[in-house]
């Protein structure tokens, strides 16, 4: 357990030891741009005895600064991990991106740098480039399992799910099913692997076990989002024989568990004008073809009746604008097919 108020050692992320056995909390620092003053990433790290070179999990929250479902159930972990539980190596990471977490934006504000889009990063770059360096540099050679932890913000709000790309290894394919699985979601989906700098991609093409997930929206905490990754993070841990215990139940049962695939760019309904977004169906929602997903009303011609937007075929609602003004060319939602499990 963690001693309350305890007080984490205050280390240059090429500090960090990810190899000795024990309990380890660091407060990893990174030099502020511009003031004299560092950055305090909290990262523990969990090594049991049976810990094996090269194998381990990492889970991430915040690298998106505003989205709270994952760093809530990791900081949640750092409480209720016992050191005597864990057999391989367990790395905790609940807030990545503390500049964006303490500004509870989005982006880096001092560089204006999503952190998810620029994987695998600069040791001498932009403090975002040199959280996603420390990242891919520093622990990812350690660990076999990423888990990515994220919300909608004030993007998009989605149906709680755990999502994942299509891999050409088959076992690491069947083993990332798994893993997402494990989170005991309602959905599951494959996502389109297209965008650059991903936390996610850099993870996976070094052969790393990957799963990324939404938890939440609208930057609040969704209790069931946090109870989902929790299980999520244990799950994997369970299943890769890094840590011994009994996890609770999931949310949504196995065989209630829906697999969708968005990774065709035909799943994206963009606005194909500027308005305010009025839903006509739930995040989640099965839907058929041709189905009116939402009207798009223009306020500048009050009179003029709403523009209905159609699913472009049949799916599940795997994504939904948020906010009430959408611009155009927003991706307002995603209609996802239903695909097969691989098991
Ligand atoms: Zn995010």
């Amino acid at each position: 357990m963690n001693p309350p108020n305890q007080e984490r050692r205050v280390v240059p992320p090429e500090a960090v030891d990810l190899e000795s056995p024990g309990r380890r909390d660091y407060a990893v620092r990174f030099e502020h741009p511009t003031t004299w003053a560092y950055y305090l990433v909290p990262v523990t790290v969990l090594v049991g005895p049976g810990a094996e070179p090269d194998r381990g999990l990492v889970a991430i929250g915040s690298t998106h600064g505003n989205e709270y479902e994952g760093p809530v159930a990791i900081k949640t972990l750092l409480g209720e991990l016992n050191i005597a539980d864990v057999a391989g190596r367990i790395v905790l990471i609940p807030v990545l991106n503390a500049s964006a977490f303490s500004a509870g934006t989005r982006d880096t504000p001092e560089d204006g740098g999503n952190l998810n889009r620029a994987f695998p990063g600069d040791a001498a770059g932009t403090l975002t480039q040199r959280l996603a360096h420390f990242v891919s540099a520093r622990a990812f050679p350690h660990v076999h399992v990423v888990l990515d932890l994220h919300a909608g913000g004030r993007v998009a709000c989605f149906p709680l799910l755990a999502s994942f790309h299509r891999v050409a290894d088959a076992a690491q394919a069947r083993e990332m099913e798994a893993a997402a699985r494990g989170f005991g979601t309602p959905i599951a989906g494959y996502y389109q692997d297209a965008t650059p700098g991903l936390l996610t991609s850099c993870a996976e093409r070094l052969g790393k076990i990957t799963v990324g997930g939404e938890f939440g929206w609208g930057e609040a905490v969704n209790a069931a989002g946090v109870a989902m990754a929790k299980r999520g993070i244990l799950a994997a841990a369970l299943r890769h024989g890094l840590w011994r215990g009994t996890l609770p139940p999931p949310q949504c049962a196995p065989d209630a568990q829906v697999l969708c695939d968005s990774s065709d760019l035909g799943c994206y309904v963009l606005a194909p004008r500027g308005g305010v977004f009025e839903p006509a169906v739930a995040c989640g929602e099965r839907v058929a073809e041709g189905q009116t997903i939402a009207r798009l009303h223009d306020f500048e011609s009050i009179d003029a009746p709403a523009l209905d937007l159609r699913a472009p075929h049949e799916g599940y609602i795997q994504s939904q604008a948020w906010g009430a003004r959408v611009q155009r060319g927003q991706v307002v939602t995603i209609v996802a097919p239903e695909c097969a499990w691989m098991e």
